[in-house]
């Protein structure tokens, strides 16, 4: 059964946002990485940016202060040129910023200054690191990326990220299977990486893998992607439909298109017709309660305890 149909089993109507909590804004597909499961499909190679005229276009919207946060993400969104421009302007507008970082960014030529940079504009980071031993890690995202991770996550620590500072982590299987609990894995993070490293940090995230981008690609080449939705249809929970991203946010393209989520930015399914499209026409009372558009996909938010 199609998501869409899926969702009028268990409601009276189409799922409609609830609000407009986050302006989510992809600055662009540039990565230093180019992960084997990435959604994005981002890599060093990529060339689509976010342009000046686009992070003026989300400031005008940050600057009439009816969204409260920002959450900027990419690619490695430390690599557009705008990036800190867009940080400090938001800080300024007094919204809470929030930095989905890849952790190896700050061994990057010109990263220098990145752990003070966040710490001086109070950034809440979100870092996704797969899993808490090198082998896994390095085997999804390269040799050495573990090491760079943890060596980033001590010197976070030693700014106060972790304690007085939010640092998250968030953990995606490195296969087509869904993640387990997401406390028993936190537990499992937290107990490792203190033993190990010496790491701290506040929460961790589970997020299953959304069978779009590069892991669609993994799943059909191994065979799998039937059976990986199946497995994401049959998990389907309706408890996980109130806090579901796409309801509390907008998601900003690079070049300022609209979506309710990255994931839909990715596949460019773009917002339903009645609605506002670009940046330059936001519009926070018909956003705020648009209807949701929807693929099956959406299972994969929506599996198990949830992935949003
Ligand atoms: S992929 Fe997830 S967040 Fe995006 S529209 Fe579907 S259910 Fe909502």
């Amino acid at each position: 059964m199609h998501f869409e149909e899926k969702i009028l089993t268990v409601r009276t109507d189409p799922l409609h946002a609830t609000g407009i909590d986050i302006l989510q804004v992809n600055m662009g597909y540039r990565c230093n990485m180019a992960c084997k499961h990435c959604h994005v499909q981002a890599g060093p190679a990529r060339e689509e940016m976010m342009d000046i005229r686009t992070v003026e276009e989300v400031l005008v919207v940050l600057n009439e202060n009816r969204v409260k946060t920002l959450d900027v993400t990419g690619g490695a969104p430390e690599l557009n040129p705008f990036f800190r421009y867009l940080v400090e302007e938001a800080r300024h507008a007094g919204c809470r910023v929030i930095a989905r970082s890849n952790l190896t960014i700050f061994y990057e030529p010109g990263m220098e200054d990145l752990f003070d940079f966040y710490s001086r504009n109070s950034v809440e980071l979100i870092a996704s690191i797969p899993y808490y031993r090198e082998a896994d890690v390095d085997k999804v995202r390269g040799n050495g990326a573990f090491r760079k991770s943890i060596d980033a996550l001590r010197q976070l620590n030693r700014m106060g990220y972790g304690a007085d500072k939010a640092l998250n982590l968030v953990h995606n299987p490195t296969g087509a299977f869904l993640p387990p609990s997401q406390s028993a894995m936190e537990k499992e993070y937290r107990e490792d990486l203190k033993r190990n490293y010496d790491i701290s940090f506040h929460s961790l995230y589970t997020f299953a893998n959304i069978p779009i981008g590069r892991f669609r690609e993994f799943l059909i080449r191994s065979k799998n992607y039937d059976k990986y939705l199946r497995k994401l249809t049959d998990a389907f929970n309706p408890e996980t439909l109130q806090g579901i991203m796409c309801r509390h946010l907008v998601n900003v393209g690079w070049d300022g298109t609209l979506y309710d989520c990255d994931f839909n930015q990715m596949i460019g399914l773009a917002l339903l017709d009645r609605y506002p499209r670009n940046i330059r026409d936001f519009d926070h009372h018909l956003l705020a309660g648009r209807q949701i558009a929807v693929d099956d996909h959406c299972y994969g938010c929506t599996a198990g305890q949830g992935s949003t």
